[in-house]
């Protein structure tokens, strides 16, 4: 029976000591604050619970434009409904740990030993778990490093968790925010800026480029772009920030440019770093590369034998979903099942700003830099059926596919429900489906899928690299 060490109980860690469980292994994990890790105690799980309840905020407000009122005096239905948002968080901050508890007791339950407690490695065969009552040492044939990343710090704006906030302090707020200054046009930093807004906060976006979302689809940034300005968002696009000082209530953002922004709160959103430092990890044989990220190839193996990563330590796609399956990949080649090594290139995700935008496969810029030879259909939602029932006017649905077989390479779709409209195109790019495959599946009518048809119909036949948009 081999025995397995993992450091970090996030889904890069615990998913795979399920993994190691199933594979025979003696499996023991450390974990220094509480299972699920950040993505449960203060990332995913906190984020997009507060965002179920900014969604409800949209809906009630985007209600007037179907003919919905009150029946008082003011008819508005926006201003009627108010946020207490110390309740939203208690409810946020008690999903968290009952999440965190249910994952502790099913690891538990199939067999794996927990210590709390902070690992590091003593070598390449070996972790010391630091825990309240000493120091445990761990023999280990497996080790596996998933110990993720913490918010980025800039030394000028200090976040203080009463004005200044990283996105894990925020949920401690119990009264809306009067004006808070989002830095960073991220995912996160438009995550937040996007929720916030729908829960009636006045924000401003700083955002370094000259969109937001820099990195993402470009028309699908656009629209982002385009409706945090239409609700009455400010976005300084092409706006440094450079500190952060607070004078008394109020929260002070110096720009590059000398100009300065003001906020009763500040959420910084500048990025993460890599928990790495302080785990023995090069003294071990582990490379790091110059951002202090663990080196891996695509079955989760470093430079040291027998020592794997997973998740946001290293420098592959920061998601959840990405950390449960490098994790999964570890053990099943370290424990000898049979094991694809990664593949980046089927990856859905989604940045769930309202609307959301969700991706799979390959993207518009690797089609335009010539990457991958491609053609792109783009169809506007405005044009769909149950959109216009519905009133929705920004969004559109995005498909990739190879010249000549019509093999879908990817797609992007910009809709409320993004994040579940993506799931065809993720089942036809990990399945190399054609996209007369996917026109000629039955979609009900009407629906929102139905433009992911109708997107497929329109390149049938399409043998030059061209983008087409109606
Ligand atoms: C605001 C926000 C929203 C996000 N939303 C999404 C989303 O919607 N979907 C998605 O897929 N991804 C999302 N992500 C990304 C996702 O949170 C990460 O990719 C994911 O948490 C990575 O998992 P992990 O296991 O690598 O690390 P983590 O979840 O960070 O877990 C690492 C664990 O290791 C522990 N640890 C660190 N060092 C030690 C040590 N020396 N000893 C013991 N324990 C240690 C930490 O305490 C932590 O619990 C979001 C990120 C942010 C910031």
């Amino acid at each position: 029976m081999a025995d397995v060490v993992i450091i970090g109980g996030g889904p890069g860690g615990y998913e795979a000591a399920l993994v190691a469980r199933q594979l025979g292994g003696r499996v023991t994990l450390v974990e220094r604050r509480g299972l699920g890790g950040s993505a449960v105690l203060t990332d995913v799980v906190p984020s997009k619970t507060l965002i179920a309840a900014a969604e409800v905020m949209t809906k009630i407000r985007d209600a007037e434009e179907l003919g919905l009122h009150l029946t008082g005096e003011d008819r508005r239905l926006g201003a009627a409904v108010g946020v207490d948002l110390g309740r939203v968080n208690a409810r946020i901050r008690g999903l968290a740990r009952a999440q965190s508890a249910d994952i502790a007791d099913r690891l538990r339950a199939d067999g794996v030993r927990l210590i709390a407690g902070t690992g590091r490695l003593d070598g390449s065969q070996r972790v010391i778990a630091a825990t309240k009552d000493g120091e445990e040492p761990l023999p280990a044939d497996v080790v596996l490093v998933a110990t993720g990343a913490r918010p980025r710090e800039l030394d000028a704006a200090r976040p203080d968790g009463e004005r200044i906030f990283t996105w894990a302090q925020l949920y401690d707020l119990d009264s809306v925010p009067e004006r808070l200054v989002v830095v960073g046009s991220g995912v996160t930093g438009a995550e937040f800026a996007s929720a916030y807004a729908a829960l009636g906060v006045s924000v401003t976006l700083v955002s370094s480029r000259h969109q937001v979302l820099p990195g993402h689809d470009d028309d699908a940034a656009r629209v982002i772009q385009q409706v945090f300005e239409n609700s009455g968002m400010t976005v300084l696009n092409g706006a440094r920030a450079v500190a952060a000082d607070r004078h008394g209530d109020e929260v002070v953002v110096r720009l590059a440019d000398g100009t300065a922004v003001a906020g009763s709160h500040c959420l910084m959103a500048v990025g993460a770093v890599p928990n790495t430092a302080g785990l023995g990890l090069e003294e071990a044989g582990v490379r790091l590369s110059a951002s202090g990220h663990i080196e891996v190839d695509r079955v989760s193996r470093t430079s040291a034998r027998g020592v794997y990563a997973a998740g946001d330590c290293t420098p592959v796609f920061a998601l959840a979903s990405v950390a449960a399956m490098q994790g999964r990949i570890a053990m099943w080649h370290s424990l000898g099942d049979s094991v694809a090594p990664l593949d980046l290139r089927t990856v859905a995700s989604t940045v769930f700003t309202a609307p959301e935008i969700a991706t799979v496969g390959c993207s518009q810029a690797d089609i335009d830099s010539g990457v991958v030879r491609g053609l792109t259909m783009m169809l506007p939602l405005r044009g769909n059926a149950r959109a216009k029932m519905q009133a929705l006017t920004d969004g559109f649905v995005k498909i990739f596919c190879l010249p000549t077989t019509g093999i879908v390479v990817g797609g992007v779709v910009v809709a409320p429900s993004a994040s579940e409209l993506i799931h065809p195109l993720s089942l036809a790019v990990r399945n190399k489906l054609t996209v007369d495959q996917i026109a000629e599946a039955f979609t009900v009518y009407p629906s929102l899928s139905g433009s992911l048809a109708e997107a497929a119909r329109r390149l049938h036949g399409h043998s030059s690299e061209q983008v087409l948009t109606y």
